[in-house]
């Protein structure tokens, strides 16, 4: 029998939504972008949209996907400023709902990497957000919304309001949604107005320029979209001062009116403890409390630690970068180690972490294990098998680690900051809620003193302890409360 579908889903007016970006898993991923790009068309088509997303067809997609691409058509376009024309081929493959479009072209997208230098990569986006938009006006198809992500597609609205002005596509609203401010795309005028050919006019102060002679593709970007996003309401407020705002904070305080924030959920058909393979037992709400114990000792036994259900094991699963407030947990570390603590690390990155955390593994045998890998299967089983979660990030956007955690039953850990502080409220021991442990400056100290709670509670209060893990696999951390937003988003926008 097929699954009734929400009444609400009924009653909400249907829109049409392109979305626009430059990696999707399962196609290709480098990061929390492509998570995204799957997840929420996905979840959009469940609100009632009818969702095409359009990425570059790049020759490392599986060949597996490659195969079932059905050619849909091509055509030459203009792009420099020299009216250099190049040819734009349109493969279609459609997925569980979703109408996916990759944008063919040799020249540009024939690299290894999705990314490799920004010598080549300026073009290749200029190229991309102006084909995108010219892709849709060849298959006729006309949104109601163009959704962009990030530097990579931050074109598309300034292409829209300007050469695309005279088409039909301009009765589209804009959206740009910023999941790393860190990344600009940043070159010099005289190269990004060769290669995008747009008009001098948009190279000015308010839009593309920056600094003296450069132009910035996400700040242009910002200007022309009618609304910008990003993944958490917290961040929305963060970037737009010095500290976080990666020098656009001005840009972003001039654009404050149309700036909003919405958190990121996780896919419950990856991330389920009650049907996820890689764990060593599955558990549900009802027998987290004895099954997460297996999980904990055969996670022990799997990484050589101590087998002791009555340890309090912390987890760390994490880039290993300055982002992740790392410097941070090297500080504390020896504090935190006594008979009754264990910490398990799974990331790679920046060598100066990587050495610290061998070197703890080897002073503290058999209570400390530090995974210096990528390993899937292993991040399933820590989130399954640990008390708790390490987030003490200097900034967030998001953030996915604590989300899976408390999926998971396994109580955060967290510096208040971007989407931590939206996702984990902080444990009130009047009221007994929450949903982890915080810390709000960045100090090693405040770091040490959430842990020094969080194993307090743990081992003089389990009750309470107990009902926070449930608390936690009971909050709906799911994309559909996102993609509801996001709907009403556009359904605002097209009134
Ligand atoms: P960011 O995108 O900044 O790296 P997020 O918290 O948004 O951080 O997402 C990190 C994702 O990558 C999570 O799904 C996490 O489980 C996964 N991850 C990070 N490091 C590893 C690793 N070493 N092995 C396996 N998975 C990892």
């Amino acid at each position: 029998m097929e699954a009734a579908v929400p009444v609400e889903t009924y009653m909400s007016p249907r829109r049409s939504v392109a979305f626009i970006g430059s990696e999707c898993y399962p196609f290709v991923k480098t990061g929390g972008l492509g998570d995204v790009m799957y997840a929420l068309p996905k979840a959009l088509v469940k609100q009632n949209c009818d969702v095409k997303v359009i990425l570059p067809r790049y020759k490392c997609i599986p060949w597996e996907y490659q195969q079932k691409m059905i050619y849909r058509g091509s055509f030459t376009m203009d792009l420099c400023a020299d009216g250099r024309s190049y040819y734009v081929g349109i493969m279609e493959y459609v997925w569980d709902g979703v109408v996916y479009d990759f944008i063919d072209n040799e020249e540009f997208f024939s690299s290894g990497n999705p990314y490799t230098n920004l010598i080549d990569d300026i073009p290749k986006y200029c190229y991309f957000a102006k084909a995108a938009l010219a892709a849709l006006n060849y298959m006729d198809w006309i949104p109601n919304i163009i959704h962009c992500h990030d530097w990579q597609a931050a074109l598309v609205p300034v292409y829209l309001r300007t050469q695309f002005v005279n088409t039909k596509l301009t009765t589209a609203k804009t959206i740009l949604t910023i999941h790393n401010l860190r990344f600009q795309g940043i070159y010099n005028i005289p190269t990004i107005r060769y290669w995008s050919g747009l008009p001098d006019y948009v190279f000015n102060k308010d839009a593309l320029k920056t600094g003296y002679q450069d132009a910035n593709m996400l700040k242009g970007g910002l200007a022309y979209s009618n609304i910008i996003t990003t993944v958490s309401q917290t961040y929305a407020g963060e970037i737009q001062s010095a500290y976080y705002g990666e020098t656009l904070d001005a840009h972003l305080r001039y654009h404050s009116g149309k700036l909003r924030g919405i958190v990121n959920g996780i896919d419950y058909d990856i991330w389920n403890p009650s049907t996820d393979a890689r764990l060593y037992a599955n558990y549900d709400i009802t027998n987290v409390l004895d099954k997460k114990k297996e999980n904990k000792r055969r996670l022990q036994e799997e990484l050589g630690l101590v087998q002791d259900d009555h340890k309090f094991v912390i987890g760390l699963i994490s880039r290993l970068t300055d982002q992740k407030g790392l410097d941070l947990v090297n500080a504390i570390l020896p504090q935190v180690m006594d008979e009754h603590t264990q910490i398990v690390v799974l990331g790679t990155g920046d060598g100066v972490y990587e050495d610290s955390f061998r070197y703890y593994e080897n002073a503290y045998k058999g209570n400390v294990c530090s995974n210096i890998m990528y390993d899937e299967t292993r991040a399933h089983r820590i989130y399954a098998g640990a008390d708790a979660l390490l987030v003490p990030s200097r900034f967030e956007p998001c953030g996915l680690t604590q989300l899976i955690a408390m999926h998971y039953g396994t109580v955060p850990i967290v510096r208040e900051t971007g989407g931590l502080k939206d996702t984990v409220e902080p444990y009130n021991m009047y009221f007994n809620t929450g949903n982890g442990f915080t810390f709000d400056r960045y100090d090693s100290g405040l770091l040490l003193d959430a842990i020094n709670r969080a194993k307090t509670f743990y081992f003089e209060n389990r009750w309470c302890w107990d009902e926070m893990v449930q608390r936690d696999m009971d909050k709906n951390l799911s994309w559909e409360n996102s993609a509801k937003q996001y709907k009403d988003l556009y359904l605002d926008l097209t009134w």
